[in-house]
């Protein structure tokens, strides 16, 4: 048969574990204004959206510019759909582009 549970020890705990979790929390707080959640360990931005704070694009991807002095968050666009928009904006412009060199191919041919 199991001891008795003592309640005084067993609420000692809760309150030490409560204690530490509560420091990793604030300490995680902390860090989350600092450091942006979609920038990557090599400073690229992951986001899926647009952030004034984003970099132009290179080979590697899209650098993040927030040096972490303000809150990152003032930069993200808060529309969602602005994505999708601009990602069939930009498939219609390729097909566009891809009509006029088949025309100017076509052109060259004759
Ligand atoms: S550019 Fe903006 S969204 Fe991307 S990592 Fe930096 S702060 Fe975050």
């Amino acid at each position: 048969m199991a001891d008795k549970i003592d309640k005084a020890d067993y609420q000692r705990r809760i309150d030490a574990m409560s204690e530490i979790f509560a420091g990793i929390a604030e300490k995680a707080n902390v860090v989350s204004r600092e450091r942006c959640p979609y920038r990557d360990r090599h400073d690229l931005c992951t986001a899926e959206f647009r952030c004034r704070n984003q970099l132009a694009a290179t080979d590697e991807g899209i650098g993040c510019g927030h040096e972490g002095g303000f809150n990152y968050q003032d930069a993200w666009e808060s529309n969602p759909l602005l994505i999708e928009r601009a990602k069939k904006r930009i498939a219609r412009d390729k097909e566009r582009a891809a009509a006029r060199r088949r025309a100017r191919a076509e052109r060259h041919e004759k």
